[in-house]
């Protein structure tokens, strides 16, 4: 083979509109005016832009950016342009007339006029932020029942007591166990046991509001996690579905599935682990004091 057979090396002019990305320079004057002076590539983000109105006001495209996404872009163009390190982030751009992209933006900023220039590549990542979405979701899921697993909540329980230490709001929690669950299965089989434990989950996310998380912390344990709530309203909501619970009839017969509650309130800036353990004594109790019942820790 000789060296003229090799393809030849396209021009920028030909090569930048073949590339899967966008090469991009950004442009922030000292009093804030954003444009893209460039902004040339393929694939399909261009399609659903002026690039024309974007050369001289950037605010359009960054309009758009919606919830927690504007404040995120504008915080790392911040951070990029106090320290003059490079620009990486990524957001969730919506587009009129299609569906939603996640672009990834990386940029190197460089001092240019009275502001900061940034030249750069966008990426078009919405498959790869979808299937980190999915293999998120699993491996926050529990497989049988749907609800979040031990690890969800737990990352969900430490959020919220943080924010009950700061605030000085109430914060209470359920540790929940059916009763006598493994004469059930020895009675009707395990796969109507697994059958009581879907069914269960569905039951309890019914009687609680959308802000409380139910999960599953294993086997027929689980978990009730209720921000905002004093201990006293949360024992009345746990006895409520205690009750509603032993009058469900889940296949088996009325009655023939109960359920012994521990609850407890978060003492402002106490280790999780404590509350956790409080948590299980009161259900431990409530085992003791008969089953079918609810204990309270004060
Ligand atoms: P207690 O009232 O003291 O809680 O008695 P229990 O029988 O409910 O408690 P124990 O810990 O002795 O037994 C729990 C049972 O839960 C045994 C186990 O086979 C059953 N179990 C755990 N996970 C699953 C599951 O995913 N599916 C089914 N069908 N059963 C499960
Ligand atoms: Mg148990
Ligand atoms: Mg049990």
């Amino acid at each position: 083979m000789s060296v003229n057979d090799y393809p030849r090396a396209l021009s920028a002019d030909c090569l930048i509109p073949l590339i899967p990305g966008v090469i991009f320079q950004f442009y922030r004057s000292r009093n804030g005016h954003m444009q893209f002076p460039y902004l040339e590539g393929g694939g399909e983000l261009l399609k659903h832009i002026d690039r024309v109105q974007l050369a001289n006001d950037a605010g359009e495209l960054l309009e758009h950016l919606t919830g927690n996404e504007y404040p995120k872009v504008m915080s790392a163009i911040e951070r990029s342009a106090r320290w003059m390190l490079p620009l990486t982030t990524r957001f969730k751009l919506p587009l009129p007339n299609a569906k939603s992209h996640w672009i990834a933006v990386c940029g190197n900023p460089e001092l240019s006029g009275d502001g900061v220039l940034w030249t750069g590549v966008m990426m078009d990542i919405t498959d790869q932020v979808i299937e980190e979405q999915r293999l998120r979701k699993l491996c926050d899921t529990d497989v049988l029942t749907g609800l979040p697993n031990r690890r969800k909540l737990m990352v969900h329980l430490a959020h919220l007591t943080s924010i009950s230490t700061r605030h000085g709001t109430p914060l209470s929690i359920m540790m929940i166990d059916i009763d006598h669950f493994k004469l059930l299965n020895d009675r009707w089989g395990h796969l109507q046991g697994d059958e009581v434990l879907k069914q269960l989950a569905t039951e309890m996310k019914a009687h609680l509001r959308c802000e409380d998380m139910v999960a599953r912390l294993g086997g027929e344990e689980f978990m009730v996690v209720l921000p905002l709530t004093p201990l006293q309203q949360c024992h009345k909501l746990a006895d409520r579905l205690r009750e509603a619970i032993s009058r469900h009839d889940f296949g088996v017969g009325k009655g023939e599935v109960t359920l012994s509650i521990g609850v407890a309130e978060y003492r402002c800036g106490e280790p999780l682990t404590n509350l956790i353990e409080r948590t299980d004594q009161a259900l431990y109790s409530a085992k003791d004091v008969g089953r079918d019942c609810v204990f309270l820790l004060s």
